[in-house]
């Protein structure tokens, strides 16, 4: 299995999880320029992509979400209320009751349907459909060229949506994805442990964690690879120059992980299994990368025996190299 951290930080997260025969996204946060030109720097085929996977709606998540599944027109994994906010976040004007969101559901589904006929060249279909304008709909190849063009079709369509819930396992090809409930501000956030069903590697992303519940640090036991949050330096924050307001809400129980709390994770609750813990959700403003590594890798050497963890600094502006195990 390999995990390429592409971005980490509140500017931008995405991560390739691949496994022999099955490669996803986690998450899309920088455009969709930004991440085929990351891709391209670590080898990573965008085209070889099978599903993007939605950890939850904030910007630094999914900036790049719907072009970048348009463009390489594949699935993006949700929960349904993730979803719902991030189309309300996309169409910020319309309020919708729920019978409105299922309807908005049903026609999306029609356009897929209508897409995929038109695709597969089914002159009936295509006519049934209305080809020409929808012919004209998918031609939208480089749409981050063409503002007007984007600006005319529904800004949160998708190639295809598929809904998980936290709590419940499900697969994309032979990769298994666990989704665990996060204590965070957004409509139902969640970190993923993945699972190869060939080769018994077990790999997890927890960013954006207000505090570690029990629910995140039981699923993160028997974890070969870890992206973990370590967010900010307490004294940092404190003294930094984030309004109050935002002070509170990071430091608030559905905000982030400091490095302290990191530390004690790692400290207390970690099992010591990975080979690689990779600090990840770094802040610009109120975190020093080398604060961050100096503070987990204390915690960790207080536990001798888990002097074989290596740990490693995701970034904001570059790649991380892939980690294969
Ligand atoms: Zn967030
Ligand atoms: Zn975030």
């Amino acid at each position: 299995m390999r995990m390429t951290v592409l971005a980490s930080g509140s500017k931008g997260n995405s991560t390739v999880i691949a496994s022999a025969t099955t490669r996803v996204l986690v998450d899309a946060g920088l455009s969709c320029r930004e991440l085929m030109k990351r891709m391209a720097q670590v080898n990573e085929d965008p085209s070889a992509l099978d599903a993007i996977l939605i950890t939850h709606e904030h910007t630094d998540h999914v900036a790049g979400l719907a072009v970048l599944a348009r463009r390489l027109r594949i699935p993006v994994y949700f929960s349904e209320p993730t979803h719902r906010a991030w189309v309300r976040q996309m169409t910020p004007r319309t309020t919708m009751t729920y019978a409105q969101w299922l309807d908005h559901v049903q026609k999306e589904k029609e356009a897929r349907a209508a897409l995929d006929a038109v695709e597969t060249c089914d002159p009936e279909k295509c006519e049934q459909f209305g080809g020409v304008q929808i012919a004209a709909a998918i031609a939208d190849e480089d749409e981050e060229d063409a503002p007007e063009a984007t600006a005319k079709r529904d800004l949160a369509s998708l190639p295809a949506v598929e809904y998980f819930q936290p709590g419940t396992s499900f697969c994309i090809g032979d990769l298994i994805i666990a989704p665990f409930t996060t204590p965070h501000d957004a409509a139902d956030p969640c970190g993923f442990v993945f699972e190869s069903a060939t080769e018994s590697i077990r790999m997890a992303i927890a960013t954006d964690l207000g505090y570690m519940p029990p629910n995140v640090r039981s699923a993160l036991q028997r974890i070969d690879v870890l992206l973990l949050e370590s967010n900010h330096d307490l004294e940092m924050l404190k003294d930094g120059p984030y309004p109050w307001a935002v002070k509170q809400r990071v430091l608030s129980r559905v905000g982030h992980l400091s490095n302290d709390a990191t530390a004690e994770f790692l400290a207390r609750d970690y099992d010591g299994n990975a080979a690689y813990i990779v600090l990840g959700h770094l802040s610009e403003t109120n975190n020093v990368p080398e604060l961050a590594l100096l503070s987990a890798e204390e915690a960790i050497r207080e536990r001798g025996k888990l002097l074989g963890n290596r740990v490693l600094l995701a970034q904001q502006s570059e790649p991380l190299a892939s980690i294969f195990l």
